[in-house]
C-alpha cells in the first residue's frame, strides 16, 4: 500500500491533482472537504455542524474531522493506496493521522507532496471556481482570504512534521495542469521504486 498526503494551500490544486494521482496509480481519495460538502448536501448533523464553519472560511473543529477521516479510512482497509486531500489541516491532525493509518491499517504515510501556489494566484483561482463549483465559500473575496490565513496560522506548521521526517517534497503548483502531475508521478515513482 502507498499512502501520500496531498497538502497546499485552498486552490492550490490539490483536489485536480489527486484526481489524476488515482487514476495513475489506482488509488482512494479521502477529501474531507468532500466528505463535508456530502453530509451538507444529504442534511446530516455533521453536515449542519462542519457547514457554520466552512461558511465562514474557519476549520471545522479536529475531533469531528477526525471522527469523520477515521470511519472513511476503515472503509478502505484493502485499498492499494490512500491520497488524503486537505486532510491533515492542524498539527494535532497529522499525528492523529499516523496513529489511525498505523492503527486500521498497519501502514505508514510514505510522502507529503505539496503544492506551492502564491496566494494571490490562489484567490483568483478561487474566485474563478466559485463562479461554476456552487461553493458559498468560493464566491467571497473575505471568506477566500480568511481561507488562507487559517492556512498559515493553522495548517502551514504541518509541513515541518513531514520533513522532519523526510517525506516532505514541495512541487510548483503554477503552469500546465499535466506538467504538475507530471512532477508528482515521478516523486510517487520515486516511492515505489524503494520498494515500496
Ligand atoms: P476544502 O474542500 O479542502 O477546501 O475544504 C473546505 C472546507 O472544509 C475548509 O475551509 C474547512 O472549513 C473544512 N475542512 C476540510 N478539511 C478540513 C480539515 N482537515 N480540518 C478542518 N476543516 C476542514
Amino acid at each position: 500500500m502507498i499512502n501520500i498526503v496531498l497538502f497546499g494551500p485552498p486552490g492550490s490544486g490539490k483536489g485536480t491533482q489527486a484526481e489524476y494521482l488515482i487514476k495513475k496509480f489506482d488509488l482512494i481519495q479521502i477529501s474531507t472537504g468532500d466528505l463535508f460538502r456530502y453530509n451538507i448536501k444529504n442534511g446530516t448533523e455533521l453536515g449542519k455542524l462542519a457547514k457554520s464553519y466552512m461558511d465562514q472560511g474557519h476549520l471545522v473543529p479536529d475531533e469531528v474531522t477526525i471522527n469523520m477521516l477515521t470511519e472513511e479510512v476503515k472503509k478502505h482497509t484493502d485499498a492499494k493506496g490512500l491520497i488524503f486531500d486537505g486532510f491533515p489541516r492542524t498539527a494535532a491532525q497529522s499525528l492523529e493521522l499516523e496513529n489511525i493509518v498505523k492503527d486500521v491499517l498497519n501502514e505508514e504515510i510514505d510522502l507529503c507532496l505539496s503544492l506551492v501556489v502564491e496566494d494571490e494566484i490562489l484567490v483568483q483561482r478561487i474566485l474563478e471556481r466559485g463562479k461554476t463549483s456552487g461553493r458559498t465559500d468560493d464566491a467571497d473575496e473575505s471568506i477566500i482570504r480568511n481561507r488562507i490565513k487559517q492556512y498559515y496560522a493553522k495548517t502551514a506548521e504541518v509541513a515541518e512534521l513531514f520533513k522532519e521526517q523526510g517525506k516532505y517534497v514541495e512541487v510548483n503548483g503554477v503552469g500546465e495542469i499535466n506538467e504538475i502531475s507530471e512532477k508528482l508521478f515521478a516523486e510517487v515513482e520515486k516511492v515505489i521504486n524503494k520498494g515500496k
